[in-house]
Formats: C-alpha cells, structure tokens, sequence
C-alpha cells in the first residue's frame, strides 16, 4: 500500500476477496470489524454499535473515526505481491497494514536512494 497494479496477478480481488472471506472480515491482528465494500459508512457504524459495540467508531477522545480505518487489506507476508500461495496472505485492517509495511517501506526508501546513486554516509568520510 500503495500498491502497483501491474506487480499483482489479474485475479487478485478475487483472491484478496477470498482471504478476507476466510478472516470473515475481521483483521487476523487486531480483531476489527471491517466494512464489505458497498456498505454504506453509517449503515456499518450502526451495525457495529450494535453487534460489535466495543469496536463502535469513535475515538476516546470521541471524535469520529476515519472510514479508512474500517477497511480490510490484504497483505504479502514477504512483502511481494507475486507471491500468493495462502499462507503468505493476511486480512489486516488498514492501520495494522501500514504498521506491517511501515519496516519494509524504509529498507525500500534506502535501497531506492542508493538506486538514484545519492551518496552514502560512509562516502562522506
Ligand atoms: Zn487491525
């Protein structure tokens, strides 16, 4: 996230859309509830108060919670989006994907550096 399009297969909604089915649209880390796509936001926030009111979007400062918040990815264990085989899937909710990712999205910002032929720290010296 943000993902290439092109580096992931062409049936990988349907894919993503299996593993999310399988967590029954919950996230594997954090056990939120997520929103199915199409779901209306106060459709889903009334249905969470209800079933789920633990869960109900508001913060404890009680602001309204992002939307955002509420939606199912699926991420790449090894961080490749060619790869997958089941177990290298997992529904994660959008912020414990960014958590996820968060690692690997520095190791790829200093490999992209190094890449463009930026100057290392040792090169200095
Ligand atoms: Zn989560």
């Amino acid at each position: 996230m943000p993902m290439i399009r092109a580096r992931y297969p062409d049936n990988w909604d349907e894919i993503a859309t299996r593993v999310k089915d399988a967590a029954n649209w919950r996230c594997t880390q954090c056990g939120k509830p997520c929103r199915k796509p199409g779901v209306e936001w106060l459709h889903f926030a009334f249905w969470l108060m209800i079933t789920h009111p633990e869960w109900f979007p508001m913060t404890s400062e009680g602001e309204e919670e992002k939307p955002q918040r509420f939606t199912l990815t699926v991420a790449h264990l090894d961080q490749d989006p060619q790869n997958n085989h089941p177990d290298n899937l997992k529904a994660l909710c959008a912020p414990c994907h960014l958590r996820f990712d968060a690692p690997f999205r520095k190791a790829n910002a200093y490999t992209k550096q190094e890449w463009f032929g930026q100057v290392k720290l040792e090169d200095l010296s």
